[in-house]
């Protein structure tokens, strides 16, 4: 589901002048009712600078945004999926993954990048919903692999951002492993002391909720963010009760004890930076065992 809908195209009036075409160049927010310009959207990082509402921010942007000057190098991104099961369901998974590869230039669902963030240097994984709505299968659960296991050997510290429905069923079981991996992974990198930073974005649900994007020494999201496991609607029939309104929203899980933060687009960058200053000086102080970062995660 889109956040934002295109304005509807120029069409011919009955005196037979046209209108000028809009298409594409307006687009309507989905909370405010508001008609944005589609570049000061685009300038605004997606944020309504209406009403403040968060769209979506493709994997690249979100690079963008993060990276000084905008500027990274990326890793692995020639890892493709082998399909290992075979899979067909109203498509074949090969067609599906073709479709998505040429719709988003990226071999899969996620871009795992290197370079500056305020002057430091961190590495930064960030998710596309676009590829096969962000699913995890074996490439992405690979390229976060091989992300934590550079940030070790190289000290460098993680931020990972998640936009996902969760494991990729098309790849089974073996997109079911990857949350074992990864989350084995992330251990060695706390043993390591390197911190690694989590951000939920909207949506971050299934598999990924329940391994990477819940381990972060700081699990920040943005607001508005739909976060969970499983759906609403199969939660209800699965418990047979309401839900409390705004329920899987970043604001309720942040209420509940979820989250660590919910930081606005415009402050994450900044808000990212002063949490890496002070992780890293209580490791330089050898503020060991009792308020290293983990620790104080726990405590909070
Ligand atoms: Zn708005």
């Amino acid at each position: 589901m889109a956040w934002f809908t295109r304005d509807k195209p120029a069409v011919k009036r009955a005196d037979g002048e046209k209108r000028v075409r809009t298409e594409g160049l307006w687009l309507k927010c989905e909370r405010c009712g508001q008609i944005v310009w589609r570049k000061a959207l685009e300038d605004n990082f997606q944020v309504c600078p209406k009403c403040g509402h968060h769209g979506r921010l493709d994997a690249r942007a979100r690079l963008g945004l993060l990276f000084d000057e905008g500027r990274f190098e990326e890793f692995d991104q020639y890892l493709a999926s082998t399909d290992p099961l075979e899979f067909v369901d109203a498509r074949s998974y090969r067609a599906r993954l073709a479709a998505a590869q040429e719709a988003t230039h990226l071999r899969d669902a996620i871009i795992s990048a290197g370079g500056n963030l305020n002057g430091r240097r961190v590495h930064v994984c960030a998710m596309e919903l676009k590829f096969v709505g962000g699913s995890m299968g074996t490439v992405v659960g690979e390229v976060i692999t091989r992300a934590i296991e550079r940030s070790i050997q190289k000290k460098v510290p993680l931020i990972i951002v998640s936009a996902s429905g969760g494991a990729r069923m098309q790849e089974g079981a073996i997109s079911l492993m990857q949350m074992a991996k990864i989350s084995a992974a992330l251990m060695r990198l706390d043993e390591a002391r390197v911190p690694y930073l989590s951000v939920l974005t909207d949506p971050t649900t299934g598999g990924v909720t329940a391994s990477f994007a819940m381990l972060g020494d700081l699990n920040i999201a943005e607001p508005g963010a739909q976060i969970g496991f499983a759906g609403p609607r199969v939660i209800e029939q699965t418990i047979r009760q309401k839900l409390p309104a705004g329920f899987q929203t970043s604001e309720f899980l942040l209420q509940h004890g979820f989250l660590d933060a919910v930081v606005k687009r415009a402050d994450l960058k900044n808000y990212l930076s002063k949490a890496l200053d002070f992780f890293l000086r209580s490791a330089e102080q050898g503020a060991v065992e009792d308020t290293g970062p983990s620790a104080i995660t726990r405590a909070s």
